[in-house]
């Protein structure tokens, strides 16, 4: 490149020539005429004019420039300049030249210009200042023919590979594009282009359209780099599926672990059922009953977790059977009976007539269901009754459902505490689990179970007063 020093003879020429220096954002050289071109009172006045508020766009059409100028090119362009402060549009010859502090600088050479349409000009400067890529393409075999500096910038220059096919990562997209303008039509779509930097994402437009030069028929193509956008993407769904990842290891831990501790508790529990079986001191009885009961208690709470997980974990599955419904309700709440007569409450069982004696549904969960809100019925009424109605009702036709009903006139509860009952370790009561025993999971439980039985339950309360709770499942006739 040449020096400054060379630009001597160029001193007293009549056309303005003068240098730039990219880095300082200022001139570093000018001649007499380019004084005059720029309305300056003296050379030190335009040395010491400052370019630093240059736009963005201004800043990547010099640094195209000097590009070029780093591969030996010289460049000819209009641009609009604002030597009053009005623009001025002046066609302008380009070269690199070695400034004295060894930096690379621009040599320009001005020539007067002809006048030019304003919107054409206007639009000519927006398409060069904009941040989005903008490209054009020929039709019949892709060879890029004009770019934007944003995109000369990201893609490199137009003499390298500029063709459609290899700005595309993946050659179909290249080919949706070409296919979707030969017949006339525009086409967006996310996707990768082979940038400078590697691949990085962007979304894409085209258009057909003609040259307004050769009138060879083109395509028109604008890409707004969404790069960090799918980055942010990707981490938030790596951050999503991590999480899922150890909820689900939590899950198994759960599930694993309230198995693996029956085990021993069931050793316990027989033990302790054995000890009882055999003549004991009644002090000693009374300290085997409670360890009994609280083992129990457990027991209970270990199952109703493992449960719980294995819901969680999608690893719980319904398998309906044909069953006696008579039978499997007097079974599951005949325990119950016996605690309800112990207080004096009246636990009674109705059925609607209509109801088949066969249905096919999974007489496992529908026993915990049932055995969990009775159980609870029973816990919290006093005195007066519970009353349990089994009813089959059409949702649609062909789609049965088992309608339960349980009623009880026991301690209620409070309404603000209603919406809570269906959560984990929810009490209704404070010291509930102190005076009446119970993990408060079985609401949890009952939810999630109906639920997985193509149903749902309510709960109405009034305080005092007592409870009814109602839930469906889905059943076929057997
Ligand atoms: P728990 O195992 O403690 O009974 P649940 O999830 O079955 O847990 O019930 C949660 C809480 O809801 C209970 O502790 C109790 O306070 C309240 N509850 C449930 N059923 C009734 C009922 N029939 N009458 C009054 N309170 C009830």
């Amino acid at each position: 490149m040449l020096g400054l020093d060379a630009l001597d003879r160029l001193a007293t020429v009549d056309k303005p020539v003068w240098v730039f220096d990219p880095n300082r954002q200022r001139h570093a050289w000018a001649n007499e005429a380019a004084l005059r071109f720029w309305h300056a009172a003296s050379n030190e006045e335009l040395l010491a004019r400052d370019y630093t508020d240059m736009s963005e766009g201004a800043r990547a059409r010099l640094a195209v420039t000097m590009e070029a100028h780093r591969a030996g090119r010289s460049t000819r362009d209009l641009w609009t300049l604002y030597p009053e402060g009005r623009p001025t549009w002046t066609m302008l010859h380009t070269s690199g030249i070695t400034l004295p502090s060894g930096q690379q600088g621009i040599l320009f050479v001005a020539e007067p210009s002809q006048e030019h349409n304003p919107d054409m000009w206007r639009s000519a400067e927006a398409l060069m200042h904009m941040p989005v890529l903008a490209t054009v393409h020929r039709l019949d075999n892709g060879r890029g023919m004009m770019r934007n500096p944003a995109a000369t910038l990201a893609l490199g220059s137009i003499e390298g590979d500029g063709h459609l096919q290899a700005l595309f990562v993946n050659p179909r997209l290249a080919q949706e594009v070409t296919d979707a303008a030969r017949v006339g039509r525009s086409h967006r779509c996310e996707a990768q282009l082979n940038t400078r930097q590697g691949a990085r994402w962007y979304i894409v437009e085209t258009h057909p359209a003609w040259d307004p030069v050769t009138g060879a028929r083109v395509v028109h193509l604008s890409a707004l780099d969404i790069s960090t956008l799918k980055q942010a993407q990707h981490d938030l769904e790596a951050a999503r599926a991590q999480a899922e990842q150890a909820s689900l290891a939590k899950t198994a831990f759960l599930a694993h672990m309230s198995h693996e501790l029956r085990t021993p508790l069931n050793g316990v529990l027989g033990m302790l059922q054995i000890a009882l079986a055999t003549p004991l001191a009644p002090q000693l009885r009374s300290w085997l009953e409670v360890a009994q009961s609280s083992g129990k208690l457990l027991l209970t709470l270990l199952t109703d977790l493992l449960d719980l997980s294995r819901i969680e974990a999608g690893r719980m599955q319904i398998e309906p059977v044909p069953v006696d419904l008579h039978k499997l309700v007097d079974e599951t709440i005949a325990p119950l009976a016996h605690e309800a007569a112990a207080k004096g409450v009246a636990l009674r069982c109705s059925y609607a007539d209509d109801l088949p004696p066969r249905l096919s549904c999974d007489p496992v969960r529908l026993r915990q269901v049932l055995f969990n809100v009775v159980g609870n019925a029973v816990k919290f009424t006093t005195r007066g009754h519970v009353d349990v109605r089994i009813e089959l009702r059409d949702a649609a036709p062909g789609a049965p459902l088992l309608h339960f009903s349980v009623s009880d006139s026991g301690i209620g509860i409070a309404s603000e505490r209603l919406g809570h009952l269906f959560e984990s370790f929810s009490h209704a009561h404070s010291g509930t689990a102190r005076r009446f025993g119970g993990s408060g999971l079985g609401l949890m439980l009952v939810k999630r179970l109906v639920e997985l039985m193509g149903g749902s339950v309510t709960i109405d309360s009034v305080p005092d007063r007592g409870t009814t709770v109602c839930w469906n499942v889905r059943c076929a006739a057997a």
